[in-house]
């Protein structure tokens, strides 16, 4: 069999802590499994001192390639470095708290291999130790998102194995405002889900606030469908339908005499259609925010330095600014 080289993506924010563990951990199940790896590292503009721990790692152990960006430009942005970073035959996205485990990897790898299989998906099977609120709005973003997309992601999650082939299209995907787990099913290819058990977190707290959380459910809704434009059309012609008769109502009671003052109704239909139009304004205003961000074209991350491990052959040279 032709060897292979397995790239693993892994986003890092805020992990000084751990990340070195996590590292080694997962190192240490592939060099047992006799794997070729590559590990690309992407410090998602950490505040702690995660860039030299990853300085560290690059200098002593071989294929690493951590990227450092300029500021915190978010999960997204860093899948999407890593990714075009990356040059193995097959990407494996991961998390950096060990919250995915590493111990499945040589089972993705031969699910790959050798049943042929494109994409190989975690599904979680539990969700974690997230708190009731949050498994109930993941719930309703999921079932939202599956009516508006046609796409189920339920259970879905970063942790994924991809074959070239997949990343080559994945990379052709230019939208600016990336939505990793929707753009991955959206290309299509053989998949296999295979499900695991969220661990806990290695240390550290999840970087996930209610505010970030929300601008993700928006962004992922809007990327991947514009149905909710049309629902305006639809609630425009609701209310057309009412109109019409309650103008028939208002006319005959005016021609037989028996129309009253009316004031509630008229206030009622004043909040309610006035509701109705500032709703519809704000959803057309999410999708042209869209599309101005994209008319920016802006990058969707930026690089401030990139080193690599050195190869054996290599004396100098470490370390490279852009
Ligand atoms: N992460 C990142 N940038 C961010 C937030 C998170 O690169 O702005 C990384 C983080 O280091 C971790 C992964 O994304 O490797 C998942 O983050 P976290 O564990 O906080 O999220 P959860 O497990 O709750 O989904
Ligand atoms: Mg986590």
């Amino acid at each position: 069999m032709r060897p292979f080289k397995i790239s693993l993506v892994i986003p890092v924010y805020n992990e000084s802590s751990h990340i070195e563990t996590s590292i080694t951990t997962i190192c240490t199940i592939l060099q047992a499994h006799s794997l070729a790896y590559q590990f690309v590292l992407i410090d998602d503009g950490s505040r702690d001192d995660t860039w030299q721990v990853l300085q560290k790692l690059a200098q002593t152990l071989p294929g690493i390639k951590a990227i450092k960006f300029s500021r915190n430009f978010g999960k997204e942005a860093a899948l999407c470095a890593g990714l075009e970073a990356a040059d193995g035959d097959a990407c494996l996205v991961m998390d950096a708290d060990l919250q995915h485990p590493p111990e499945l990897i040589p089972k993705m790898v031969k699910i790959w291999r050798e049943e042929g299989f494109d994409v190989v998906e975690g599904i979680k099977r539990n969700r974690g130790h997230e708190s009731g609120l949050y498994k109930i709005c993941a719930n309703l973003f999921y079932r939202t998102f599956n009516r508006l997309s046609g796409f189920d992601l339920r259970g879905a999650s970063d942790f994924k194995l991809m074959d070239r082939k997949v990343v080559d299209a994945w990379q052709r995907l230019q939208e600016k405002d990336t939505f990793f787990r929707g753009m991955s099913a959206w290309v299509g290819f053989t998949r296999y889900r295979l499900e695991f058990k969220v661990a806990r977190r290695a240390a550290g707290d999840g970087k996930w606030s209610p505010v970030t959380l929300g601008k993700l459910f928006i962004s992922a809704i809007t990327a991947f469908s514009s149905l909710p434009l049309q629902i305006i059309t639809f609630l425009g012609g609701l209310f057309f339908i009412g109109s019409l008769l309650l103008a028939a109502q208002t006319l005959y009671m005016k021609f037989y005499g028996i129309a009253y003052s009316g004031f509630t109704t008229v206030i009622l239909l004043q909040l309610i259609i006035g509701s109705a139009l500032m709703l519809s304004l704000g959803i057309i205003g999410t999708y042209l925010a869209r599309i101005y961000d994209e008319v920016k074209n802006r990058p969707r991350y930026i690089i401030s330095t990139e080193i690599s491990s050195l190869r054996p052959d290599e004396s100098s040279g470490l370390e490279s600014s852009h």
